[in-house]
C-alpha cells in the first residue's frame, strides 16, 4: 500500500517539474487536418538565376493539389535591399542600396506575384536587408572580406555574410552582441514595410526575424506597424554569444500563441533543405509526429537550395515535389495553406481547430513525449505503476 503512495508521490513529482510544458502543451490548439507548409526564406534582393528558380518551384507545386483543390504553398520570406555601387562601404550600404523596387529587379517581383496568384507562394516579410547596415560598414572597416562580398554589389548573396553578421536585429560587429537602439530599431521597421508595400501593394500580414535573432523592441515595433503574425522556431533568441550562436533565452512560443507585443506566433518545427540531403522520407517522418501532435508541419527551406554556386537547383526542387506527392499519399487529408491563414485559424478558432478533449488528451501526450532524459524518467514511472498496481493486487488476494 505505502508502495502505491510512494508510486503516487514520484508522479506528483514528475508532472510538477514539467507543469509549464504541460500547461503550454495543453492550450496549445489541436488542428482537425494534417497541414505542411515549405517556408522559404531569403528570396528577393540577390543573384538574378532566382527568377529562374521561383518560376520552376512554383510550376512544381502548381501540379498538385489537396482534396479542396488548393496547391502546396511556399512562404516567400522577402528581402528588400542589399548593398549596391559605392566608392566605400558606407556608401554601397547606404545612398548606393539596390532595392527590391529596382527596376533591375522587377523580374524577380513578378515571379514573386505570379506564384502568389497561381496560389503556390504567399509574401511574409523577411527584412529589408538580411544584415544591419550600419554594423556591417563598421565591419567591413576592418574586415577585408566583408569590403569584397559589399565590392561584388549589386545583387550579391546576403547568404555568403558571415552568420552573426546576418541578424538584423542585434550589434554583432563585436562578440557577444548588443542591443541596438529604439528608435533605430523604429526607424527601420517603419522603413521595411514602407518598402514592402512600394514593392507589392499591400502591407505585409507576416514577419521572419532573420536569422530568428529579435527582441521585445523589434516585436512591438512590428506590431505597430501593422504585423500580425510572427514565425518563430518555438524559442525567441535576442543575442548572439562569444561564440556567435544564438542565446538561449528560455522564452518559449507556441502555435497560437499571443505575444505581449499582440503578434500571432507560429513555430517552424523541422527543415527541408535538399542541399543537406533532406528527402521525402525525412519530410514524411516529420509529417507524421507533427500530425499526431496535432501540430502543422512548418517546414523551414532557403533560397541556396535553388539559387547560388552550391545549389542543386532541379534535384531540390524535385526533392519538393516527392515529398508533397509522398505527403498526399500517406495522409489524403493533408491540407495546404498559408501561414498568415494558418495563423487566422489559430486566432479565430477556425474549422481546423478540434476542440473534442480525447483529441487534445492524445495531442498532449504525444506533444510530451520527447526523446531523451524525460522519455526515460516517465516510461521508468509507468513501469512502477504497473508494477505497484500487479503487487497490490497480489496482496489483496
Ligand atoms: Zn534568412
Amino acid at each position: 500500500m505505502y508502495g502505491m503512495y510512494l508510486v503516487l508521490l514520484l508522479w506528483g513529482v514528475a508532472l510538477f517539474a514539467i507543469r509549464r510544458d504541460l500547461s503550454l502543451s495543453w492550450t496549445e490548439p489541436c488542428l482537425r487536418h494534417p497541414v505542411m507548409v515549405f517556408e522559404g526564406d531569403d528570396w528577393g534582393y540577390g543573384p538574378l538565376e532566382q527568377i529562374d528558380a521561383l518560376r520552376e518551384i512554383a510550376a512544381e507545386l502548381g501540379v498538385h493539389r489537396d482534396l479542396t483543390g488548393r496547391h502546396p504553398v511556399m512562404t516567400l520570406g522577402v528581402i528588400l535591399a542589399g548593398p549596391g555601387a559605392g566608392a566605400t562601404a558606407d556608401e554601397a550600404l547606404g545612398v548606393g542600396r539596390v532595392a527590391l523596387d529596382d527596376v533591375r529587379l522587377k523580374p524577380v517581383r513578378d515571379a514573386m506575384t505570379q506564384g502568389v496568384g497561381a496560389g503556390v507562394f504567399d509574401l511574409q516579410l523577411h527584412g529589408m536587408e538580411h544584415y544591419h547596415p550600419e554594423v556591417l560598414a563598421r565591419v567591413a572597416q576592418v574586415d577585408p572580406q566583408i569590403r569584397a562580398w559589399i565590392a561584388g554589389a549589386p545583387f550579391v548573396a546576403t547568404e555568403q555574410l558571415p552568420s552573426p553578421l546576418q541578424s538584423r536585429w542585434t550589434d554583432a560587429s563585436a562578440l557577444p552582441s548588443r542591443a541596438l537602439d529604439e528608435a533605430d530599431i523604429r526607424a527601420r521597421v517603419a522603413g521595411e514595410v514602407a518598402m514592402f508595400r512600394q514593392c507589392f501593394g499591400t502591407l505585409p500580414e507576416v514577419v521572419v526575424p532573420p536569422t530568428f535573432v529579435w527582441n521585445e523592441s523589434v516585436e512591438r515595433a512590428w506590431a505597430a506597424q501593422g504585423l500580425a503574425v510572427l514565425v518563430t522556431p518555438g524559442e525567441r533568441y535576442e543575442m548572439r554569444g562569444a561564440d556567435g550562436l544564438p542565446v538561449d533565452t528560455g522564452i518559449c512560443l507556441h502555435n497560437g500563441q499571443r505575444c505581449t507585443s499582440g503578434l500571432l506566433a507560429m513555430v517552424r518545427n523541422d527543415y527541408f533543405e535538399p542541399l543537406r540531403g533532406h528527402r521525402a522520407d525525412h519530410g514524411l517522418e516529420s509529417l507524421a509526429t507533427k500530425w499526431a501532435q496535432r501540430r502543422p508541419l512548418l517546414l523551414e527551406t532557403h533560397r541556396s537550395n535553388f539559387v547560388g554556386a552550391k545549389a542543386q537547383r532541379t534535384e531540390s526542387v524535385r526533392a519538393i515535389g516527392d515529398l508533397v506527392s509522398a505527403a498526399l499519399r500517406s495522409q489524403p487529408e493533408l491540407r495546404f495553406l498559408t501561414v498568415a491563414e494558418l495563423a487566422r485559424h489559430y486566432a479565430q478558432g477556425g474549422d481546423l481547430i478540434d476542440r473534442r478533449p480525447w483529441t487534445r488528451t492524445m495531442a498532449l501526450l504525444h506533444r510530451l513525449d520527447r526523446p531523451g532524459r524525460r522519455r526515460k524518467i516517465f516510461g521508468g514511472l509507468a513501469v512502477l505503476t504497473a508494477a505497484s498496481a500487479v503487487a497490490a493486487l497480489v496482496t489483496a488476494t
